[in-house]
């Protein structure tokens, strides 16, 4: 069924579902369609959704193209581009990093 497992938002491998979540970039209430659900990796999608407002995201960053304009998301990406394609998040794993 799903073909796609790459990233829209950091184009890494998308891995293990449960380090993803799905984001709708348009809301149904607004028009949006199933095609408007894309599968982010959930520390993608939880930065989508600490930079943007419901209102900026419905407004104006309803696509991933737009999303990938701001200098947030693009700091982002450069940023997490550079971790396994597992990483969630530091702070939910022991202290065995070092
Ligand atoms: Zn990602
Ligand atoms: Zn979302």
């Amino acid at each position: 069924m799903e073909k796609t497992k790459i990233c829209p938002l950091c184009k890494r491998e998308l891995g293990d579902s449960k380090n993803t979540s799905k984001h709708h970039l348009l809301p149904k209430s607004k028009g949006g369609k199933y095609t408007d659900i894309v599968v982010l990796h959930r520390i993608c999608h939880r930065k989508i959704h600490s930079i943007f407002t419901e209102n900026e995201l419905k407004n104006q960053y309803y696509t991933i193209d737009q999303l990938l304009t701001h200098k947030e998301i693009i700091k982002f990406v450069k940023w997490v581009s550079k971790k396994s394609p597992e990483f969630y998040e530091r702070s939910h794993q022991m202290k065995r990093d070092k």
